[in-house]
């Protein structure tokens, strides 16, 4: 059972950035679904900053192996979830970690780092594919990632903020 679990989880793939600038102004009342709650509480806390202007939401189905996936616009951020994947995934520090991945994405304006091979230790959230490595490496230790993870976010969301401007 844990084996079927664990390799389901290798296999997602936590979604990609998307900034268009070039979309219209949306009106986000969608908010944050009370399943993402605690993570966005434990992410605000690690930050020290409140996520405003971002929503996260349950959708029926996102195609192939993706949980998830989040976008970015000057109106706000976007955060979508698969619902049937998250509900067959039981494994609470990779749920955290997913949606950590994904406020990377929308609120912080990280993109993603390159993904280690498996010689090498995850040194990221923002790696393309969350695996069972770096969900364990996390659970045992967040610090260095949440030090990597708010520390390069100052300087791409002050890249990105020159572009709305
Ligand atoms: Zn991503």
């Amino acid at each position: 059972m844990t084996r079927i679990f664990l390799s389901l989880i290798l296999m997602f793939s936590a979604g990609c950035l998307n900034v268009n600038i070039e979309d219209e102004p949306q009106i986000n009342h969608l908010g944050i679904d009370d399943a993402f709650h605690e993570y966005v509480l434990s992410f605000e806390e690690a930050w020290g900053h409140q996520v405003t202007n971002t929503d996260i939401v349950f959708v029926d189905s996102i195609p192939g192996m993706v949980l998830a996936d989040a976008s970015t616009s000057p109106s706000g951020g976007l955060i979508r979830v698969d619902k049937s994947k998250w509900l067959v995934n039981h494994w609470d520090t990779a749920k955290k970690v997913i949606i950590w991945h994904e406020l990377g994405h929308a609120v912080l304006l990280r993109d993603h780092v390159p993904q280690p091979d498996d010689s090498e230790a995850p040194v990221s959230i923002m790696q393309p594919i969350i695996t069972v490595r770096l969900v364990s490496d996390f659970g045992k230790d967040p610090g260095p990632f949440i030090d990597e993870l708010f520390e390069r976010q100052a300087d791409s969301a002050a890249l990105t903020w020159r572009c709305f401007d």
